[in-house]
């Protein structure tokens, strides 16, 4: 068990730093000491592998991570914690710990310089403020990954990982399921972490497919469509898309005709076909 999963050595740690925990920052950190090394083990960490983390804490997660890749490049953003993980992560000599926001990392250069001839993935426990934005960021930059295995709240989790054409879903869903295909792999109770937020949580794998699942002729439109469509949850597919498009409803109604849709349609009876078909036939107006 790593000593960093025990509450009084944190405590102890914490304390002689003077650290004490951002709510902004998402700072909650993991202290049931069974949930790292299974979320390493499913991250595809392993030898020949490269490992980008997103927020180490005080590296709890990282440590596992190391034990088994290559080499971990660790994102964390709270400069306070660097003198906390130059203690706890003083026998690794595979681990680096850039100090950024991740969303303005360019992780193409980063993965290019760090992982020469390495498989990545990513792992993380994510801060739960930014959960999306930070998914959304490393899918839509395509970059050369398997697998991004990541904590998020279990509502999140939920949604993330229910199927097209479900009660679940939402854009961020179809928007995933887009690039990726997603896993639940576990829950993770609210006790697990110091301090205990107030939800429970999961870890999903999203496994990167190797061309989306969609063919559509504009990316662009197709990500419209998709917002357009669960703009507002009760209203019918026509009434958003022809509020979010400023179009009028004939034209929308004549477009999921043609798509063999009915028009009182809602966003959450749609395929992931149907809103490419969608999107195909509004880039052509
Ligand atoms: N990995 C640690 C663990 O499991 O105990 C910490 C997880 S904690 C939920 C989230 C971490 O992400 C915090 O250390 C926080 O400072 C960091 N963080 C928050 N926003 C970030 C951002 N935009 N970029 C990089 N790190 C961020």
């Amino acid at each position: 068990m790593s000593e960093l999963s025990n509450i009084s050595v944190i405590k102890d740690l914490l304390h002689r730093h003077g650290f004490t925990f951002s709510k902004a920052l998402g700072q909650n950190f993991l202290i049931n000491p069974s949930i790292c090394p299974r979320m390493a083990q499913m991250s595809g960490a392993s030898k020949g592998v490269g490992v980008i983390e997103i927020g180490s804490g005080i590296g709890v997660l990282t440590k596992e991570l190391a034990e088994r890749a290559d080499k971990v490049v660790c994102i964390e953003i709270d400069k306070r914690l660097l003198p906390i993980l130059d203690e706890t992560l003083a026998d690794y000599n595979n681990i680096k710990i850039i100090n950024d926001d991740v969303l303005n990392v360019d992780l193409h250069k980063l993965i290019s310089e760090e992982f020469k001839d390495m498989d990545v993935v990513v792992c993380a426990n994510l801060p739960y403020y930014i959960t999306s934005p930070i998914i959304m960021y490393l899918l839509e930059n395509k970059l050369p990954i398997n697998r991004i295995t990541v904590m998020v709240q279990k509502e999140a989790a939920q949604r993330i990982c229910a199927l097209p054409a479900t009660r679940d879903i939402g854009a961020i869903t179809v928007a995933i399921r887009y690039y990726a295909e997603p896993k639940m792999l576990f829950n993770v109770s609210r006790g697990s972490f110091m301090p205990s937020p107030d939800v429970d949580s999961a870890v999903i794998a999203l496994d990167i497919l190797p061309t989306p699942s969609v063919s559509v002729k504009n990316e662009e439109t197709f990500f419209k469509v998709v917002k357009g469509a669960f703009s507002q949850r009760r209203k019918t597919v026509v009434n958003c898309l022809s509020g979010f498009f400023s179009m009028p409803k004939s034209d929308i109604t004549d477009i999921l005709n043609q798509c063999g849709i009915k028009p009182t349609a809602r966003a959450e009876e749609l395929t992931m076909s149907d809103f490419g078909k969608i999107s195909d036939l509004l880039d052509n107006k």
